[in-house]
């Protein structure tokens, strides 16, 4: 054996990494639960945690039972995923063969760039937006091109007309990403736009990560169209996020493709036995779903109410607000120190704001009493609150 002889020189070593990813910036995730509350001395219990846009309701009781229960961890999961494809059928109401499941719909973005892009190959990003579709794009060697949106978070369509004809002189895009409702405004995509970018020459992933909370959804238009693509997830509103399960409906022709590139053990059987018993309880979970919605009116009826914020019209389980006359990330740190997190993206076009993740009524009041609200509460008495544990 040769390979323990002599001293390596990792210099060397360190200069086979491929020149674009030893260049790149590090992607800096969030705080972990259990590091914040160690390092704001809290314990978990008094940590608001509404920075994610995860479920506060978490999974379907059945999910635990059917994880209990299940027998065969020892044994490799399908590579076809059968079961979840079949129980999705009826859920979205399409073709067995137009579904492919992911580890989370994060690998599925992933997967359409290693399917379709070359280096150098142009992808159209409307941001602000969702940070994935940048961050996958720069790890698969892609052009990003960037199509801001208006200061009121509508799609730029001219500016996306001129940038997917190839402007440059480039190479044609190949790949747009656009997502709805809109992670981190809320908004959604109009049917009329939507139809017109679908007339362009390009693949339009269409990210509907919050669509449940939206009461609305393209994903039969994927049926018509041979250039859609569009992305749904568990993580949200079935409060699966941390077993990462999510799919995407494809048009026919792409899923030969995709079959070949996909890892056969992408999706895990403890992710699959809790879509499927999430998927038998969809009358429990869509309760949750309309509580999150109700709740999400109140916060926003509430946040109108203070003077330092602009919250805008949200269709997903999340408010962006503009912070007005204030810092927003101050705003944010002054929060985290009650134990209360939001996100502040520290991004163009988001420097003065904050999004807030809609969580239950309690944890409202909680933040709105740490806003200085006056509309903090509304059928329960004042939360009190003992001061000194800061
Ligand atoms: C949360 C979120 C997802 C979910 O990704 P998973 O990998 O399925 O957890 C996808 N897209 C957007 C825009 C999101 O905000």
């Amino acid at each position: 054996m040769s390979f323990r002889e002599g001293p390596v020189d990792v210099n060397l070593l360190e200069r086979w990494l491929r020149p674009d990813v030893a260049a790149m910036d590090p992607y800096t995730p969030i705080v972990p639960f259990e590091v914040l509350s160690r390092r704001l001395g809290l314990p978990p219990e008094r940590i608001i945690k509404l920075d994610a846009n995860e479920n506060p309701y978490g999974p379907s009781p059945r999910v635990r039972d059917a994880l209990a229960r299940y027998d065969r961890y020892h044994v490799y999961p399908d590579p076809e995923q059968r079961l979840l494809r079949e129980a999705l059928t009826r859920y979205v109401e399409m073709p067995f063969e137009q579904i492919l499941v992911g580890h989370g719909s994060d690998e599925l973005i992933d997967l359409l760039m290693r399917l379709f892009l070359e280096p150098g190959d142009r992808v159209v990003n409307c941001p602000p937006t969702f940070g994935m579709y940048a961050f996958d794009t720069a790890i698969n060697q892609g052009k990003l091109v960037n199509v801001p949106r208006r200061t009121d978070f509508s799609l730029d369509l001219g500016g996306i007309e001129a940038a997917v004809t190839g402007g440059d002189g480039g190479r044609p895009a190949k790949l747009l990403f656009l997502c709805s409702p809109n992670n981190p405004d809320g908004s959604v995509v109009p049917a009329s736009v939507l139809r017109r970018l679908l007339d362009l020459p390009l693949i339009i992933v269409l990210d509907e990560a919050y669509a449940e909370f939206a009461g609305q959804s393209y994903a039969s238009w994927v049926r018509e169209h041979p250039n859609l693509v569009v992305l749904r997830t568990f993580s949200k509103w079935a409060g699966l996020a941390g077993l990462r399960v999510g799919y995407g409906l494809f048009p026919r022709w792409m899923m030969p493709h995709l079959w070949k590139v996909k890892q056969p053990y992408n999706v895990n059987v403890a992710g699959t036995v809790a879509a499927l018993a999430s998927l038998e309880d969809i009358a429990y979970l869509q309760e949750n779903v309309a509580r999150i919605v109700a709740e999400r009116e109140r916060l926003y009826q509430a946040l109108r109410s203070i003077p330092y914020l602009e919250p805008y019209p949200s269709q997903a389980n999340f408010v962006l607000c503009r912070v007005v006359g204030r810092d927003a990330q101050a705003l944010k740190r002054s929060l985290e120190r009650e134990g209360i997190l939001v996100r502040y993206f520290d991004k163009p076009g988001l420097q003065d704001h904050i999004r807030i993740s809609v969580g239950k009524p309690e944890e409202t009041d909680r933040l709105l009493e740490a806003l200085g609200a006056r509309q903090a509460v509304r059928d329960r008495q004042p939360v009190t609150r003992d001061r000194s544990r800061r």
